[in-house]
């Protein structure tokens, strides 16, 4: 039998993200979730930090957003994109294409981030398959994120992702060192080092770099200097090898430009994107190109790109992130970004000289508060509940990345939840 409550069905049945069987950290119910609140099932407003992980731009339970999911499912909410397509698609073609940086064209529809991350690769792989080159591999900077499949893996930091674990399956790529050059200090020429000499014994075999522009996300929460960004774009276009940047996380104004890229002013040959997407509503990704590109992988010895998904063009999804889309469009964002940068600054940057602190820094609408130990992830979590709010920390890291309509007060009430918590001690490892 199995259990009949629902949190110990949830406990021994259930799968969380990264999460042991045999020990899971506990879990919160929900019961629903409103603008920048979640409530619990047992009652209790929690003010939303994370935008359940950069998804959830425009708060929950959106009215527009809402309406659109509620127009599109009295039509239909799934049709094959294989010799069909529908205005969902094409609405939300347009809108991501007035927004993209310059020269991107195409636009490939994915289910998530990863299968985002390993349609650019594939493409990359694809667009150099049909010229004499033999360029299939890719270079990368340490302390990255992309995903969790097995291509995307491949690039994310070997420690962090464990590489070891996969060694002979997981396909070998090339890194450089983690940027030091943060975002906002000196830039240092000497900080490109390492990247020419990649490009320079390497350049011949290399499909494409590919990395998270300006904010390496999952892999560390850091913020590093756009002249890196600017050499790369220049080393790509110098040895002729392609650019992917992966805006994930990073897309859709959160880091106070609409995509990263622009804070470097470079366009990338392939650009990943996904969580903000569909305003945290549904799954979607989308892999865009370029004419170059696209047309290089319909020429390769396939004739066509090799990828094609069930789901994908989800009319569902594409209706509900045209609608996303259009409220960015609109510009509020640019207003609410740069208070919340303001107010981050403010409240979390006096906290750089606690002694459970090693960091603070702030990005648009990113905060990070990087402290000396590991946070104890139970009591920690435990802690914010109890303070009404919803932030999420891992290992050394707790940041916050709200939606972008939260008030000055819910911001506050994150920010001093989180100078609370670094005052407890038993709160670290
Ligand atoms: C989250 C993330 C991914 C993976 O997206 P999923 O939808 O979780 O598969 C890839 N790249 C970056 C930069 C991300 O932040």
């Amino acid at each position: 039998m199995f259990p009949t409550k629902d949190s110990e069905f949830d406990r021994y049945h259930l799968w969380h993200p990264y999460t042991s069987m045999l020990n899971p950290l506990p879990c919160y119910p929900v019961a629903s979730a409103q603008g920048c609140c979640i409530t619990l099932e047992e009652g209790q407003e929690l003010v939303e930090g994370m935008s359940s992980w950069w998804a959830a731009i425009h708060g929950y339970n959106h009215p527009r957003l809402n309406r659109a999911m509620t127009d599109q499912i009295t039509k239909m909410s799934h049709v094959m994109f294989g010799g069909l397509t529908h205005r969902p698609a094409v609405e939300l073609g347009r809108e991501l294409l007035a927004i993209v940086p310059t020269g991107l064209t195409k636009v490939f529809l994915a289910d998530s981030g990863s299968v985002a991350v390993e349609v650019a690769m594939k493409m990359a792989v694809q667009y150099w398959s049909g010229t004499s080159q033999n360029k299939q591999k890719f270079l990368t900077l340490r302390g990255g994120y992309h995903g969790d499949t097995y291509a995307a893996m491949s690039v994310c930091d070997p420690e962090n992702s464990m590489h070891s674990l996969w060694q002979g399956y997981l396909p070998e790529h090339l890194f450089v060192p983690v940027p030091q050059c943060a975002f906002g200090q000196a830039w240092e020429e000497s900080e490109a080092d390492a990247l020419r000499a990649a490009f320079t014994e390497h350049h011949h075999t290399l499909a494409a770099v590919i990395l998270e522009p300006i904010v390496q996300g999952a892999g560390g929460m850091r913020f590093y200097h756009p002249q890196l960004l600017k050499r790369v774009r220049e080393l790509c276009d110098q040895y002729d090898v392609l650019l992917i940047a992966d805006e994930i996380a990073t897309g859709f104004g959160r880091t106070g430009k609409m995509f990263a890229c622009e804070h470097a002013h470079i366009s990338p040959d392939i650009l990943c994107v996904g969580k903000g997407l569909t305003g945290g509503t549904m799954t979607l990704a989308a892999t865009l190109t370029t004419d170059r590109v696209a047309e290089g992988i319909s020429r390769s010895p396939a004739g066509c790109f090799m990828h094609g998904p069930t789901f994908m063009g989800n009319p569902l999804a594409c209706a509900v992130a045209a609608e996303s889309l259009k409220i960015l469009a609109e510009g509020a964002w640019q207003q609410q970004v740069s208070s919340i940068e303001q107010q981050l600054n403010a409240g979390l940057g006096p906290l750089i000289h606690h002694r459970n602190v090693k960091d603070v820094r702030v990005l648009g609408a990113i905060g990070v508060v990087e402290c000396h130990r590991a946070v104890s992830m139970a009591e920690i979590q435990a802690f914010f509940v109890e303070a009404g709010v919803w932030i999420r920390p891992f290992g050394k890291l707790i940041y916050l990345m709200p939606p972008y309509l939260i008030t000055e007060q819910q911001l506050a009430q994150l920010v001093a939840a989180i100078a609370a918590a670094v005052e407890q001690d038993a709160l670290f490892r």
